[in-house]
């Protein structure tokens, strides 16, 4: 298994994440097979989305804070409920094709950290299996 470390600067952000899982599937050294991308955290999560307008990945982010306020009626005494919901709505892990040693990803795909809790530092965990 390999970690990325990812630091966030925002409270909320996406941060792609592309390359770095691409490198592991490369140090992977597996011809075909699955990559499993997992995020050990409760506040923040991981989708895949457009990579070339980034225009898209604000709509999404402002989405999922207009559907989950920061202030609401919650009753997590830490105060970022919101955080641990919308890090359940993005999910926790990606599991993604290798073939020829590449990992397949659309056109416009791009994978994301989505910080809903930041700054932190954030770990990535990534495992490629044939
Ligand atoms: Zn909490």
């Amino acid at each position: 298994m390999d970690r990325i470390q990812v630091r966030t600067h925002q409270r909320k952000e996406f941060v792609d994440i592309t390359r770095e899982v691409t490198d592991c599937v490369r140090k992977a050294r597996i011809g075909r097979g699955t990559c499993t991308v997992f995020v050990p955290h409760t506040t923040c999560g991981l989708t895949i989305n457009e990579n070339a307008d980034p225009s898209v990945t604000d709509d999404i982010l402002r989405t999922l804070c207009s559907l989950v306020p920061e202030s609401g009626r919650y009753r997590h005494a830490e105060g970022n409920s919101d955080a641990h919901i919308q890090s359940s709505l993005t999910g926790h892990s990606l599991h993604l094709i290798v073939e020829e040693s590449r990992l397949m990803l659309g056109t416009w795909q791009g994978i994301y950290l989505c910080e809903f809790d930041g700054p932190r530092n954030r770990e990535v965990w990534v495992k490629c299996s044939e």
